[in-house]
């Protein structure tokens, strides 16, 4: 199985794993080719935030001797914790007691989530979005949900109680290149918990090759929009080669409004949703979103999405 490409390292010269606490880590995040010497032994895994290393180790090669881009790995410990950018196939990290899991909860390590906002906040100080400004949001989207139980322990069997939140997508494309590795656990109004981590689920539209009834996290670039009464229609990008014809994300009037939608300088940005998808016609729909489900990626990740989604869905070939 191909090991997942770790998209970015954390510098730090400062911190110490196990001695300094997880939120001291301060996460300037470094592409191989952005590398240089002085970071050597300073650099850490996204996931794990064990030291990692870079090949080639030479700053100024930009490509292995096998013609392979720069890239980072783990260092050989075999008492590493578990990471699955180590190792391959994906597995959840699990936590030895009621505390630890807690502590990852705080530390925003693990994100609960209990439900998505409906409609736009009272409080959210996002009034327009003239110009250019991009709508981005923020902890304002965010409120405390109920304590949720949640089978991560370590012992087969066992549930932790830890807080959740109620938020948006919006939400979690702030600090979306640190979001992108953390382990999301999303809570169903049955109780049963679903987790993702966007490197491994998240899916662009094109590769969508039938019905969905699982709510999940997509993207697609936003092509175009359309106002009926009671609703209105994201049209989505479709690429040459996709088998369907059309994509539309059924959207409340109210978040087309409020998250900029209607604003000719979003066309083309990058849409992030979680939601089933269904075939209506030659293509596909959603069901009608709220505030939460549906989100404007903020235009400085699109780069890193793409890349990251590429060369990972490259490597599986
Ligand atoms: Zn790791």
């Amino acid at each position: 199985m191909a090991i997942r490409r770790i998209a970015y390292a954390y510098y730090d010269p400062d911190w110490i794993k196990g001695e300094h606490t997880l939120l001291a880590l301060k996460r300037n995040t470094v592409e191989p080719l952005a590398y240089s010497l002085h970071m050597k032994g300073c650099i850490f895994c996204p996931s794990c935030y064990e030291n990692i290393t870079r090949v080639p180790a030479d700053p100024d090669k930009g490509m292995t001797t096998n013609e392979v881009p720069a890239y980072y790995k783990h260092l050989k410990d075999d008492n590493a914790p578990f990471c699955s950018l180590r190792c391959g196939p994906i597995q959840y990290k699990k936590y030895s007691s009621q505390e630890d899991a807690k502590k990852a909860v705080e530390d925003e390590d693990l994100i609960v989530i209990s439900g998505f906002l409906e409609s736009r906040p009272d409080n959210n100080p996002r009034v327009d979005t003239e110009g250019n400004e991009i709508p981005i949001d923020s902890h304002f989207e965010r409120k405390n949900g109920e304590e949720v139980s949640l089978p991560i322990s370590r012992h087969h069997g066992e549930s932790f109680k830890v807080p959740s939140q109620i938020t948006s997508v919006q939400s979690l494309c702030v600090n979306f290149d640190h979001n992108y590795y953390r382990e999301i656990y999303l809570v169903g109004e049955d109780g049963r918990a679903k987790r993702y981590r966007l490197c491994d689920s998240i899916k662009e539209i094109n590769d969508i090759t039938g019905g969905l009834p699982e709510p999940a996290f997509y993207f697609g670039k936003f092509w175009k929009i359309e106002r009926f009464s009671g609703h209105s229609n994201v049209w989505l990008k479709i690429s040459h080669g996709a088998s369907f014809k059309d994509f539309r994300i059924r959207i409340t009037n109210d978040t087309a409004d409020g998250r900029g939608f209607f604003n000719e300088n979003n066309f083309g940005r990058i849409v992030i949703f979680y939601s089933q998808v269904d075939e209506v016609g030659m293509g596909y729909m959603t069901p009608q979103l709220g505030w939460g489900q549906v989100a404007l990626l903020p235009a400085k990740y699109d780069e890193f999405l793409i890349k990251d989604y590429t060369l990972s869905h490259h490597d599986e070939d």
